[in-house]
């Protein structure tokens, strides 16, 4: 399947796939529009379409289409919203974001995962995505406000920039560590006033979020 000319047939199933296990229709239709092969190693290329997480190098992942399903939904975005994505990794997620209708901005901590990202974008037509290298803990204050913040690896804690840079009403979707062995993906709604509304969603498995955010007790 070197070049995937039969990968619409697979998106589609898996997007049938993660709409049976309860992912919206809207969710489940943009899935089905990203050629995910694209995204991942060409030694891989042959399991783009499995529901599961890949390795991408540098000890990194493409993370699962379930999640990164689970992770859009939660977000609730709406047709041109500005969203931030911290850990851009192969750049799948951010190509989702893109068919919801996202203006997605997107850091990546590792130079060469970003580098590739943005070819894997542009060849599947996604040119519209903002890329930066940087630390996502300290998000992209330029940007800021965002009608949403996803972050794709593992945090201790929600990093605070990245709470500043809520829009009220907005969400940061992130998985943070629950003890030693568990993770789990929090909905954190920042309201016009009083404090957030923190929503535990979902057991994850993610790799760390590195840079300033570990360094923190
Ligand atoms: N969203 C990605 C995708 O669709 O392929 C999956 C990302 S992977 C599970 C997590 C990514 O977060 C890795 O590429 C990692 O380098 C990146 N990362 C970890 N800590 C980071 C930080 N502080 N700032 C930015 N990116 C970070």
């Amino acid at each position: 399947m070197a070049e995937n000319e039969d990968w619409q047939p697979q998106a589609r199933a898996l997007a049938e796939t993660l709409a049976a296990d309860g992912i919206n229709e809207r969710i489940a239709q943009a899935i089905a529009r990203v050629p995910r092969h694209l995204f991942v190693p060409p030694e891989l290329r042959d399991r783009a379409y499995e529901d599961c997480a890949l390795a991408i190098g540098y000890e990194q992942t493409i993370s699962q289409p379930y999640v990164v399903a689970s992770m859009s939904q939660l977000l609730e975005v709406v047709s041109g919203a500005r969203i931030l994505e911290v850990g851009t990794g192969s750049g799948y997620q951010a190509a989702v974001l893109c068919e919801l209708g996202a203006e997605v901005y997107s850091l990546e901590i590792i130079e060469e995962l970003s580098r590739s990202a943005a070819a894997a974008l542009h060849a599947a037509g996604y040119d519209s995505v903002h890329l930066r290298v940087g630390d996502g803990s300290e998000g992209w204050p330029e940007a800021a406000p965002f009608r949403g913040i996803v972050v794709t690896a593992v945090a201790r804690k929600a990093p605070d920039a990245l709470l500043e840079q809520l829009a009220p009403g907005a969400r940061l979707v992130i998985p943070l560590e629950s003890g030693p062995w568990a993770q789990w993906v929090w909905r954190i709604t920042k309201r016009a006033e009083g404090e957030p509304i923190w929503e535990k969603v979902l057991p994850v498995r993610f790799v760390p979020m590195t840079g300033r955010a570990r360094a923190q007790p």
